[in-house]
């Protein structure tokens, strides 16, 4: 069958040029080191999002601290800040470094987003900030609201049947939905969550108890994400939360590395020239981990490294990427089936925004399949005692095939950092897991005990 709709190659030209394409094609686990990274100074200036923009998403969160804090208590010992603790797993990196009988050289942290108050993911950064971003501009649209004000007053009857007027609508295949689902019904708007057939019954479970009107779908995502398009386009009262395009769900994720540059100097780790970063993100349609990507670049520039992680059923970002056919292909075109046990990552078309505005800036990205996702789940848990859900697992072995992989050598190498390896940081990002009722989470556990 021949395929014409690659932009006039076809795929055999398209596996030509590049060799990986044919294990991607048959699931195997690769890892890609991006042709096009650049120097931060010269990548960035193709990038229309800037550090001021970032800055004024992270002023909007303080401002909503006061409410956060108010109606969500569990915030309390953050004031209102959802934030995530970074630690040190030295079991964790022994376990790895048995497995893949590889050794990781320097240090291996977890950036806990799976313990971020509210929803328990990441999407607790993007998805809250977008809802309350939204909020704050139709409450300030209508005067109801200055930037000065105490915004716990966001807390009673007058505003949430003012926010009963409106809707919220987005597509989603778990935690999106439940970020924005919980922060919308909160604060008082009408929510609707478009969910795709792989979504979790927990999930919508929990949502319909909140007031959120959960939809489902027999298809996966992007289906889920056009009906919720579809609704909100003959409404002029509802706002779409449009993961796959959105800046605002980018930059609310980007506050996360201005918070992270800080917790590091809190605990005396330098990252500079020859002290290097190393980051490696569970990558679904992009956003999330886009997000933050780009906000660590601001910080750290040429001294941070992001490497994103996906299922070798859903490699949309790898594929979108490296052929730079970005959102104009997905997975399935490939014959791949974007079926994994991996709720958030299972994606089969990328963020063609996010693609390309990681173009020149993202360092590569690597596949891990299913099983291994749940024998690093009971690793974890044994040698940490953490408990993730199967997609956040996803950045946990990058470190080990940074160093196993040649491209990975070959990328030290091309960096000059082969004698400052000994010195590097690097930071697994657990997206999520906390909200994973435990029966559930006793089967994941089981389930890599026995692979
Ligand atoms: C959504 C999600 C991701 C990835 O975020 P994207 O913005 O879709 O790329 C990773 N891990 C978990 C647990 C998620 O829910």
């Amino acid at each position: 069958m021949e395929n014409k709709g690659f932009e006039g190659r076809t795929m055999e030209e398209l596996k030509e040029s590049h060799p990986l394409l044919s294990k991607i094609i048959s699931t195997e686990e690769v890892f890609w080191t991006n042709p096009k990274y650049g120097n931060f100074k010269d990548s960035i200036k193709k990038v229309s999002l800037s550090e001021r923009d970032v800055m004024d998403a992270e002023a909007r969160l303080k401002r909503f601290a006061p409410y956060i804090v108010k109606v969500f208590p569990e915030t309390q010992s953050t004031k209102g800040i959802i934030e995530s603790p970074v630690i040190e797993i030295p079991n964790m990196q022994r376990a790895l470094e048995k497995i893949y009988e590889e050794k990781i050289e320097g240090t291996l942290m977890l950036k806990c987003d799976s313990h971020l108050a509210i929803s328990g993911s990441i999407k607790a950064r993007g998805g809250i900030y977008e809802v309350l971003k939204h909020a704050e501009d139709l409450a300030t649209e209508h005067n109801m609201l200055s930037l000065n004000d105490d915004y716990s007053i966001l807390d009673s009857d007058k505003f949430k049947t003012f926010f009963s007027r409106y809707s919220i609508a987005v597509g989603s295949t778990g935690n999106l939905g439940l970020s924005i689902g919980i922060m919308s019904a909160k604060l008082g708007f009408k929510v609707y969550v478009h969910m795709s057939a792989d979504a979790k019954k927990w999930k919508k479970d929990l949502l319909r108890s909140k007031g959120v009107i959960v939809i489902e779908y027999e298809s996966d995502y992007s289906k889920a994400v056009e009906e919720g398009r579809k609704q909100s386009e003959s409404d002029p009262n509802m706002h779409f939360i449009d993961d796959e395009n959105s800046t605002n769900l980018f930059l609310g994720y980007a506050v996360a590395a201005y918070r992270l540059e800080k917790q590091l100097k809190e605990k005396n780790i330098t990252i500079d020239d020859t002290h290097p970063l190393f980051v490696y993100l569970p990558c679904g349609v992009g956003g999330g981990p886009g997000g933050v990507a780009f906000g660590l670049k601001l910080i750290f520039k040429d001294n941070v490294h992001c490497f994103f992680a996906e299922p070798t059923h859903s490699p949309c970002m790898l594929i979108g990427m490296m052929t730079e056919l970005h959102d104009k292909v997905c997975v399935q075109d490939f014959g791949i089936d974007n079926i994994t046990a991996a709720d958030g990552l299972a994606v089969g078309r990328a963020s063609g925004f996010v693609g390309k505005t990681l173009e020149d800036l993202l360092s590569g990205c690597y596949t891990i399949e299913d099983r291994n996702l749940y024998i690093l789940l009971s690793q974890l848990s044994d040698t940490e005692k953490i408990y993730l859900e199967p997609s956040a697992l996803a950045g946990v072995p990058g470190a080990v095939k940074l160093f196993k992989d040649s491209l990975g050598q070959r990328y030290i190498k091309n960096c000059n950092l082969e004698n400052d390896m000994k010195n590097a940081t690097h930071i697994a990002w657990a997206t999520g897991g906390s909200m994973v009722p435990k029966d559930i989470m006793e089967e994941y556990y089981q389930k890599g005990l026995g692979s």
